[in-house]
């Protein structure tokens, strides 16, 4: 009997021991900040605009609250860098429940914006214009079961725009260089040697090699995927910025991430860098990007810039 309760003590000891380290552990995680991307996990409570913490930043994404038993509004913060038009998305609520989305201007008692009954399963929002500035968005529990929940919350600003290659600065070749006959920007690759794919087709004159990965520079749809001796392998994105319509396409890629008609935000991936097509020198692996506004060729870089260390 000494033994048995011997044990149970340890038992009990340790048991406690595991949780008291699983609670300091979830506090950590509540409070967890990636200051590489700026998201930030929500910390409760924020039952009120006072609250709530204002660190929805304009990179945030991912955001998630939880809903307590009781809990049947929370409160979040948004802040706005520029006017844009930002998509609102609420995700992992159970099927029964309704809950809803209202976006205030700060300090204001009506909202400029509400997301439709039952319709929140996944994407609440889409193309809301915003002005910049900070707006409260109020995630309210209608009706359905009232259990300990946790939801995602999340945002994308979808005229935002960002550099392509997020691992290379390296401008090769400019808009109508090579006497006009140039109609986009080359971004070549940086890092590690490419790699060989001997067993590919498709690349003209070398063996086929890949870079580093491509995102999409804006908010879209992918609208085309061809192949063919010059470009190789074709990603093309269709998006609208400030009323303009874009079509940015990609060329020479190694291998796509995406399918016709997928819908990508700015910064996703869509596919890693090749050489594909006809290339220049042995390696040749690029990004050859092109860019047409209302059906027009323009130059790329009116639109993109390579990011700067600061
Ligand atoms: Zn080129």
């Amino acid at each position: 009997m000494n033994h048995l309760k011997k044990y149970r003590t340890l038992f009990v000891v340790t048991i406690g021991f595991m949780l008291s380290v699983g609670l300091c552990l979830s506090v950590l995680y509540v409070y967890h900040t990636d200051a590489t991307t700026g998201v930030i996990y929500e910390v409760e409570p924020n039952n009120s605009s006072e609250e709530a913490t204002t660190n929805m930043v304009y990179e945030g994404f991912n955001q998630y609250g939880t809903f307590y038993g009781d809990d049947m509004v929370d409160y979040w913060k948004l802040n706005i860098e520029r006017a844009t038009k930002i998509n609102i998305f609420l995700d992992q609520i159970p099927k029964e429940s309704n809950y809803n989305l209202y976006l205030y201007p700060e300090h204001s008692d009506t909202f400029i914006w509400k997301s439709e009954e039952e319709e929140n399963a996944y994407e609440l929002g889409t193309g809301i214009d915003v002005q910049a500035g900070v707006y409260d968005i109020v995630v309210v529990f209608e009706e359905g079961e009232s259990v300990k929940q946790n939801y995602l919350l999340r945002y994308r600003d979808v005229e935002k725009v960002v550099w392509p290659v997020p691992d290379s600065t390296v401008i090769s070749d400019y808009f109508l260089s090579r006497g006009g006959a140039h109609q986009g920007v080359d971004i070549s690759w940086a890092g590690t040697f490419p790699l060989v794919q001997a067993d590919l087709s498709g690349c003209m004159n070398a063996p086929c090699r890949s870079g580093n990965d491509i995102v999409s520079a804006f908010s879209g749809t992918v609208s085309n995927m061809y192949q063919n001796d010059t470009s190789g392998s074709v990603v093309e994105i269709e998006s609208s910025i400030q009323g303009d319509t874009l079509l940015a396409s990609y060329h020479h890629v190694f291998r796509s991430h995406v399918a016709i008609g997928d819908v990508v935000h700015a910064g996703d991936r869509i596919a890693v860098m090749g050489n594909t097509g006809h290339t220049i020198g042995m390696t040749g692996v690029h990004l050859h990007m092109e860019l047409r506004k209302n059906g027009v060729l323009i130059d790329p870089l009116t639109y993109i810039s390579p990011p700067t260390d600061d």
